[in-house]
């Protein structure tokens, strides 16, 4: 059974990027039979207002989608917590107190989620009463785990190559997962089989994939989509001056119709798929 989901974070409105997210993941979802899951990643420190859930739940039903929500990530918090213990334990994780403005005086390398921190706290006992994160030790990880694959429905089989990401957050200092041991655990437990997400998030699946190798999770399969990027080629935000979803049900747009669009890859004012 093919299980796909959408996980929008409520940071913000919904927008045409999203909306074309949702249609593909519905789309590849019911076509073969599956399930189209929605889950509200909503832990995301103070940026998250969750009161915009009920917004994306009406813009979803506006584009004539049907899903079936799971629990939001807020309810979930003791299962990341208890995942963040067993790998702390087995000694795959290790405190962290350094600031953002520490670790890039450092002038560390730039990958793909970021600067990439030094390990600076591996090597010198972090200072006790500091608020800190866990860091996965990623070099350790992989010596126990690697080397792995996965398979992108689109990019076919790839190579993981976490070493790229370094030693990633699992729990962040505001909140007690990082979105990735969050996403890893809950698209295991919601049973996801085709993890459906944009290509800006490819770079994050190989970091998913050791987490799943280290708590002996299911793999999934993943389809990342090319992004719709606006005239300009950027990708599309609202403050860049992409109506939201609300705005456009609000200036009563058909949604149905603009469902038909986007699976025609027929987009809206100079908007287009960027180029893979
Ligand atoms: N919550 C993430 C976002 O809104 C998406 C995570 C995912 O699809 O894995 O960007």
């Amino acid at each position: 059974m093919t299980v796909t989901r959408f996980a929008p974070s409520p940071n913000g409105p919904l927008h045409l990027g999203h909306a074309y997210s949702a249609v593909v993941a519905h789309d590849l979802a019911k076509r073969a039979g599956g399930r189209f899951l929605l889950r509200i990643e909503d832990i995301d420190g103070p940026r998250s207002r969750p009161e915009l859930a009920e917004a994306f739940r009406r813009d979803l039903a506006w584009l004539g989608l049907e899903w079936e929500e799971v629990p939001a990530q807020s309810t979930r918090l003791a299962t990341y917590a208890a995942a963040a213990q067993e790998l702390l334990a087995r000694g795959y994780l290790y405190r962290c107190t350094c600031t953002r403005a520490e670790i890039v005086s450092l002038g560390p390398r730039i990958g793909s989620q970021g600067a990439v921190y030094p390990g600076t706290c591996k090597t010198r006992p972090p200072e006790p009463d500091k608020p800190a994160a866990l860091r996965l030790d990623m070099a350790r990880a992989l010596a126990d785990v690697g080397p792995l694959e996965w398979e992108d429905a689109v990019a076919g089989v790839q190579r993981a190559d976490p070493l790229e990401a370094g030693d990633v957050v699992i729990v962040r200092k505001d909140s007690p997962a990082s979105y990735h041991l969050a996403a890893t655990l809950d698209d295991a437990a919601d049973s996801v089989t085709l993890v459906t997400r944009g290509e800006d998030l490819f770079a994050a699946t190989p970091i998913h994939r050791v987490l799943q190798a280290l708590l002996d999770l299911p793999v999934p399969r993943w389809h990342h989509h090319r992004l719709l990027v606006d005239a300009s080629g950027q990708k599309l935000a609202k403050r860049r001056g992409s109506p939201s979803l609300a705005d456009r049900r609000e200036a009563g747009e058909d949604g149905l119709l603009l469902a038909e669009q986007l699976r025609l890859h027929r987009f809206p004012g100079g908007i287009s798929l960027a180029s893979a």
